[in-house]
C-alpha cells in the first residue's frame, strides 16, 4: 500500500471555498471512513513509536489538529495539549499573533501545557503558507519545550510554508503533497 496515495484519493477538493480561487483540502472525508482513518493514524504512529522521534507530549493546533494529535497520543501512551485560537483557553495563557492574507491571526497555550526541556511533536492537518505551525513553534519554544518535530496530514509546497518551516530549523513530515 502506498500510504501517500491512498490518503490522497481520500481527500476531498473543495473549490472556491472559502473564498473565490481557493482550492480547499478537505480531510473530513479521512476521518470518516475507519480503514482510512486507521491508516492515516498509524502512519503517525509507527513513526513516533521509533525511539529517537517518540515524543514526551504531542501539541495539536486548533482545530483538526485536536483529531489526529489526540489519537496520535493515545496511541503513543502520551499526553496532549491543545494550542488554541485566541479567546477560548481558560487558564494562564501565552499568545502569538502572525499575518494572514487579510488581516491577522492569534493563537494561545496554557503557560503549564509543557514544561521547559519536554521534546514536543507539533501536529496539525495541513500547512499552507505556515503562519500558524510557526506560531505554535515559538509558543512551545517560548514555554521552552522542544520542538523535536512537526507533522501535518497535507502539505502545499507552492504556498511555501513547508520550506519557511524548514528554514526555521525545524523538522516537519508530512503525508501528501497538493502541487
Ligand atoms: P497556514 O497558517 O497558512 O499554513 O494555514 C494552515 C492552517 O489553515 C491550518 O490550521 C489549516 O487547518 C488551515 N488551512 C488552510 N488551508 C487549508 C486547506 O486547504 N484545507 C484545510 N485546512 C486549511
Amino acid at each position: 500500500l502506498n500510504v501517500s496515495r491512498f490518503l490522497r484519493e481520500h481527500i476531498r477538493t473543495v473549490p472556491d471555498w472559502p473564498s473565490t480561487g481557493v482550492q480547499f483540502r478537505d480531510i473530513t472525508p479521512l476521518l470518516q471512513d475507519p480503514q482510512v482513518f486507521r491508516v492515516l493514524a498509524d502512519a503517525f504512529v509507527h513513526r513516533y513509536m521509533a525511539p529517537g522521534l517518540r515524543p514526551d507530549v504531542v501539541a495539536g493546533l486548533d482545530a483538526r489538529g485536536f483529531i489526529i494529535g489526540a489519537v496520535v497520543a493515545y496511541a503513543l501512551n502520551v499526553g496532549f495539549v491543545p494550542i488554541r485560537k485566541k479567546g477560548k483557553l481558560p487558564f494562564t495563557t501565552v499568545e502569538e499573533t502572525y499575518e494572514l492574507e487579510y488581516g491577522n491571526a492569534s493563537v494561545e497555550i496554557h503557560t503549564d501545557a509543557v514544561t521547559r526541556g519536554q521534546r514536543v511533536l507539533l501536529i496539525d492537518d495541513l500547512v499552507a503558507t505556515g503562519g500558524t505551525m510557526l506560531a505554535g513553534i515559538k509558543l512551545l519554544e517560548r514555554l521552552g519545550a522542544e520542538v523535536t518535530e512537526c507533522a501535518a496530514i497535507v502539505d502545499l509546497p507552492e504556498l511555501g510554508g513547508s520550506g519557511k518551516v524548514r528554514a526555521s530549523g525545524h523538522s516537519l513530515f508530512t503525508l501528501v503533497d497538493f502541487e
